[in-house]
């Protein structure tokens, strides 16, 4: 059955679209994407070379080389995406050693079934092998299709090994690979299920990417901790499953000003990020810790009494105060005011816990600062009366 006709043109024009794909996701910075790229770039050459044959030796060595090269690589885009270890020097001996027995097999024994079998087989036992690795890392809908594609392509690699060395009796000469039924099989298995492998991990690295840009977009960066944008997301989803209840602080570092102007921006951001170590070690298993402003700090403590908040506002309180700041070189050392407050099931969001404790901060820093001040919701909520103010966004 000859292959010269329309068909053998899809296959590398196909992946050379999906190479070109991602390589622009590449220029983006999404890092795995030239692994991606590079292996469905080689997977375009080898096809290509199958149509446009140059000399059958010649043609059995690449073609062997680029196609382990492909699934090389694709099994490190797999690895790089699921975050698994790179397994560099295993496969690395592997290809080195089917790379010898190819050169055998071509140069040798000049043999096109075994070449066919040994490609094959290698192909499907390189990526067939992380597959395995990483498909337990799959828990989003999108990487176990990825694992499922990847698995359909190891799949149709074992089975023509098994039908085209076992079940045909097929011509042994190189030469005759282009016009072999064997060629044909590989065009059209490669047309119909294995393209859904490049667009399942098109979909799962792009959503990857979202995710992390997403992540990134709610974190402080220099502390860690969720921003303003993350901690009213998760306040969102939690308000969503059940009524919100507990304790909130607002925390604001005294006389930050004078650390900056005195000791320069370097040590005050050094005393932010202490600041934030002891919120998250207080509060970061209970509740949720966010950096507001510069020197700003809210925190929500799910199922917590307001007077519990207010001793463990205290103890951190006395904790932050009392480090050892000498050593950061600040003589006069830092401390923190706190306000605390409630959340009453009439504050429909923290909105209004939270201007309580804005305000309860304030009378903090009217009481000469380095205090916890707690203020209870009464049932005349001030705050009720005020249907704008939006606590997180005016400040
Ligand atoms: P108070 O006790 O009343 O809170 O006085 P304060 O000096 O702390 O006053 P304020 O809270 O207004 O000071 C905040 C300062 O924080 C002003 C700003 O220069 C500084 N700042 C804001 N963001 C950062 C940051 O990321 N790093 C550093 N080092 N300083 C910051
Ligand atoms: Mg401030
Ligand atoms: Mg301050």
């Amino acid at each position: 059955m000859g292959t010269s006709n329309i068909i053998v043109y899809v296959p590398p024009t196909l992946f050379s679209i999906v190479a070109l794909a991602f390589f622009l996701l590449w220029q983006m910075k999404i890092i795995s994407a030239w692994q991606w790229s590079a292996g469905f770039a080689q997977t375009a050459a080898g096809f290509a070379l199958s149509t446009f044959s140059i000399e059958p030796a010649f043609d059995a060595f690449s073609s062997g080389l680029i196609f382990i090269g492909a699934a090389y690589c694709y099994g490190s885009g797999l690895l790089s995406h699921f975050g698994a270890q790179r397994m560099r020097r295993g496969r690395g001996l592997f290809v080195a050693s089917y790379t010898l027995t190819l050169v055998y097999v071509v140069f040798v024994r000049g043999s096109l079934v075994y070449q066919l079998l040994l490609t094959d087989a290698g192909f499907a036992f390189l990526l067939g092998l992380v597959v395995f690795v990483v498909a337990r890392k799959a828990s989003r809908p999108v990487d176990k299709a990825l694992i499922a594609a990847s698995a359909v392509v190891v799949l149709d690699s074992v089975v023509r090994t098994i039908f085209f060395t076992f079940f045909t009796t097929s011509s042994d000469n190189l030469a005759d690979f282009a016009g072999s039924t064997y060629n044909l099989a590989v065009h059209v298995s490669t047309i119909t299920v294995c393209m859904i492998f490049p667009f399942t991990a098109l979909g799962a690295i792009a959503s990857a990417a979202i995710e992390r840009h997403r992540a990134e977009a709610e974190r402080d960066p220099l502390t860690g901790l969720l921003n303003r944008r993350g901690f009213e997301n998760v306040l969102e989803e939690n308000a969503r499953s059940e009524p919100l209840s507990g304790a909130v602080l607002v925390c604001d570092i005294d006389h930050f000003k004078r650390i900056n102007d005195g000791y320069g921006h370097a040590v005050g951001d050094r005393v932010i990020v202490a600041l934030a170590g002891d919120l998250q070690c207080a509060f970061g298993a209970a509740g949720y810790v966010a950096r507001v402003g510069g020197e700003e700090f809210v925190a929500f403590i799910p199922g917590v009494t307001l007077q519990d908040a207010t001793s463990l506002a205290n103890m951190l309180r006395i904790s932050f105060g009392g480090r050892a700041w000498a050593k950061l070189g600040i003589a006069e050392g830092a401390t923190v005011s706190i306000g605390v407050s409630e959340v009453i099931l009439s504050d429909r969001t923290l909105e209004h816990a939270l201007l309580r404790a804005d305000e309860a901060l304030y009378s903090a820093k009217s009481a000469g600062r380095n205090v916890v001040v707690t203020r209870e919701a009464t049932s005349a909520n001030p705050v009720e009366q005020t249907n704008e103010l939006s606590y997180l966004r005016e400040r």
